[in-house]
This record gives C-alpha cells, structure tokens and sequence, in this order.
C-alpha cells in the first residue's frame, strides 16, 4: 500500500498519513457560498481536492473514503442578488428568489466543475439543511461559557479558548493588529465572532432560543462536519484564505464543544492575476464558464492546475493552456484506442508525496515518450485527465472516426494475409502503417497508437 504523506498546516511539515479508520476515511472541504458562478480561483481547492479523494479512493478503496462538501446557501451575498432581482421587477417573494438563485448556482456549480473532470464529493450538504444541529451546537457553546447572547446576537468567546490561533501559528493580540475584525458595541472583545444574528422580516431566518435569526458563516462548517463525519476525522481542506479566521474559527467551536474534529489541515495555495489572488471583491475574475465558452477545454484548465503544486501560487496565462492542450492532443492520440494498463508505482508515489502533481506529470510524460500507451492511459486516469467523461475534444481534430475506421480496417486486412501466412502483404501493410505514422502493436488484440508524426495524408493515399 502507497505510504501517503501530507503536509499538515497544523504542524507546519510533512507527516506520514494513517487514517482513523482505513474503512471510513473522512474529509471535509469548504465549498463554495452559492450567489454566482464560481471564478477560477475557486476551481483550484476543487480540483486539488479531487485529486486527493482520487488518491484515497486508489489506496484505500473506492467504498472506504468519504468527502464531504458544503454548499454555503445561506448569506448576504444571497440576500443582495435576491433583493437585486426584486427590484429589477422579478415576480416571486424574497425566499423564492433567494431559492431560484441557489439552485441555479449549485447547477452551474456542478455543470462548471465536471466540465473539470472532478467528482461529486460523497455529500454536499446544503448549510440551511443543518440550522437544527448548528442551534444545538450554539447552545451547547453558551452553556460551556464559550459563547454568549448580546443583542439579538450569538458571540462565541475567542479568549475562552486559548488555543485559538495554533493553526495559523499566531498569537491572537497578534491577529487583532493584522485582521479587519469587526468591531461592535455589543462585542465583549474585538476578536469575538459571530454564531448566530438577528434576521428582519424580509430576510431569511430561522426561529432560535435567540428570536428569529440565521446562523453564522463558521457554525455551519463546525455544524455540518460533525453531523455528517463525526467526533473526529482525517482531512479538513481549503483555500489558504480561510486559514484565518475561517478555519481559526472553526477549530474553536469544535473543540470547545467537545469535538476532536479534523487531524490535517490543507490548504491549496491561491490563483493569482498579476501578483494578487484572484476575488470577486477585487474585480479580478474570470470565471470558469468564461473560459469554457472561449473554447478552453476543461481538460486542459484541470492540466494547467496540475502543473503547479497546490502550495504554490499561480497565474493562468495562456501560455500555459496552449501547451497543456498539446501535450493532451498528444496523449490522447496515443492513447484513444488501447485499454488501461497496469499501475505504474511512480506516479502513485508521486502523488502519495504531498501530491506532488507537476512530478505526476512529468511521469507521465515518461511514459508516454517510451510509447507506453496503456500504461499512460491507467495512470493519466488517476489524476482526472484522458477520461471518458472528459469527452473526446482533442480526438476529433486528429483523428475522424472514419480514419480510425480505416486503420481498423487495414490492420484487419493484416491480421487475414498472416492467417493465410501471407507473410509479405502482412508486412507491407504494416510498414505502410508505419509510414503514415501509425505505430502497430501486435498482442492479442492488434492495437495501434498514433505517433506525434501521424499524417492523415499519407493515409489516405493508402485508400
Ligand atoms: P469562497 O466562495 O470565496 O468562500 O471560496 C470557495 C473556495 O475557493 C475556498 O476554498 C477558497 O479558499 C477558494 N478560493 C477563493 N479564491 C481563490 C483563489 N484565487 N485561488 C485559489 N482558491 C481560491
Ligand atoms: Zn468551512
């Protein structure tokens, strides 16, 4: 069995990871608040973590590993554009717009993100089917002394928990001076966070001990993991931007209600325009649609993220996506018409090393220069690329089916002339395959694999 190493936030370096239960392997990764079309940025934990459920499923079982991912369907990012289509005149109360507009974002969502070659992680809770658990945390959290009402308002107690800050390795005076915390007169203290606030008549709310009200942001994830992955778990991932306080403040919920929560934590470093992480509050998106409808295939923005390492910044440039739409033109055509071959331990060991993605790569970039073609397909498909699912876009440009037809059909005439030993009209199909650029493998199933000097042309002239 690979030996998995993960790099923990938590610790601050690499460790051996061994599951609690290789049965039930379990991780929990921040999704998206649905209010509009996810940016590219936001793609980057997706499909880091996806290549890491894929890992786990490839070592510990496809049935023995658990992913859960959360829609956060609950925020005033919601309100905001619900509250904008009223005005614009759309008919419909405020709770059936803010629904229309979640559901539509959680179908472009999933639309956008398969369009990646990610799979659905094993539950996507949606935040506002869990207030229930998140109010019965909130109040398990006042009766500990770890949070308190003001206001109309929940406040979890940053000081009652004097570990807060041991993520991200920083003292909380420290935080205060770095951070735009949120100062209120009802705060006892400055750093102290919301669980719980007030909702308006024309808001979404829930009733509560507190009055009619919504939760905050961090209870959800605190609320969600531990109703769905339980006391204790492996993997809590996300983007480095919610190291604090996001995760900060998870970590302090959860323990201060009792819970063991997560053991490592990841976090996939930040997509960047120009030097500065790529957000929608800086204006500097674009989002994946976008670039699907500029005719990017998915394939190749799921390369391109795979070619850096997820603790390293990155631009998507052009220039990236032009070579990783070569390099995947290429595999494919190798690869369209072989089976899966055998694991090849390399790239495995690759992404069984902090999933070192780019050395993944660079394996597989190996096999396919020795013309392994079976051994890449197996081995490109553990890292979500040359899939079915993934379609055949870089097939069709190289390769119609009528040419691939045609080649079947001489390799067929081959296989007839060595039946009848004809020895001489074997051979001289075979070299004009080769010619053409067309390598013939004999096995028991004769395949063939189109070499990156393939020419359609000389083909034809065959015909
Ligand atoms: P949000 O909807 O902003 O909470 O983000 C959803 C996920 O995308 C979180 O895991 C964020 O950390 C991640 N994310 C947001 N912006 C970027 C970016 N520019 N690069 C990489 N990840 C990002
Ligand atoms: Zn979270």
């Amino acid at each position: 069995m690979a030996e998995i190493t993960l790099y923990n936030t938590a610790t601050r370096r690499k460790e051996r990871f061994e599951p609690l239960n290789r049965k039930n392997v379990r991780m929990y990764v921040c999704g998206p608040t649905v209010y509009d079309r996810a940016h590219l940025g936001n793609a980057r934990p997706v499909i880091v973590f996806d290549v890491l459920f894929r890992l786990l499923r490839h070592v510990y079982g496809a049935d023995h590993v658990r992913y859960v991912r959360n829609f956060t369907d609950v925020d005033d990012k919601i309100n905001a554009t619900a509250l904008a289509r009223k005005e614009a005149g759309a008919t419909g109360s405020l709770e059936e717009l803010i629904a229309e507009r979640t559901d539509e974002t959680i179908r472009w969502y999933h639309e956008d993100m398969e369009a990646l070659g990610t799979l659905r992680p094993t539950e996507e809770p949606r935040a506002t089917a869990f207030i229930g658990q998140m109010v019965a945390m909130i109040e398990g959290l006042i009766a500990s002394g770890h949070a308190y009402t003001a206001d109309g308002h929940v406040l979890f107690r940053v000081r009652s928990y004097a570990e807060y800050g041991a993520l991200s390795g920083r003292s909380v005076d420290d935080m205060i001076a770095g951070a735009r915390v949120e100062v209120a007169p009802y705060k006892e203290d400055p750093m102290d966070f919301v669980l719980w606030k007030p909702s308006s008549d024309d808001l979404p709310g829930w009733e509560s001990p507190w009055g009619r009200g919504r939760p905050g942001w961090h209870i959800e994830c605190s609320a969600m993991a531990y109703e769905l992955l339980g006391d204790r778990f492996d993997i809590h991932g996300g983007g480095n931007d919610l190291q604090f306080p996001h995760h900060e403040n998870e970590i302090a919920q959860s323990r201060c209600a009792g819970h063991g929560f997560a053991r490592v934590w990841m976090h996939n470093e930040m997509l960047q325009v120009e030097g500065k992480k790529m957000s929608k509050s800086l204006g500097n998106f674009f989002t994946v649609r976008d670039l699907l409808e500029q005719g990017v295939p998915g394939e190749v923005i799921r390369f391109v993220f795979l070619s850096t390492h997820y603790r390293k910044p990155m631009d998507w440039t052009e220039a990236k996506a032009r070579e990783a739409e070569a390099t995947l033109r290429k595999w494919w055509r190798q690869t369209r018409w072989v089976d899966e071959g055998d694991i090849y331990e390399p790239v495995v060991d690759a992404l069984a090393d902090d999933l070192n993605t780019p050395l993944a790569i660079a394996e597989l970039h190996q096999l396919s220069h020795v013309a392994d073609a079976r051994t890449l397909k197996r081995m490109a498909r553990l890292l979500g690329l040359l899939t079915d699912e993934l379609g055949t876009w870089a097939e069709d440009a190289d390769v119609a089916p009528e040419v691939a037809g045609w080649i079947e059909q001489l390799l067929g005439d081959r296989v007839a002339a060595r039946s009848a030993k004809n020895w001489a009209r074997a051979d001289e199909i075979r070299d004009l395959l080769v010619d053409a650029g067309v390598e013939v493998r004999d096995g028991q199933e004769p395949a063939w694999v189109l070499k990156p000097e393939f020419d359609p042309a000389k083909l034809e002239a065959l015909k």
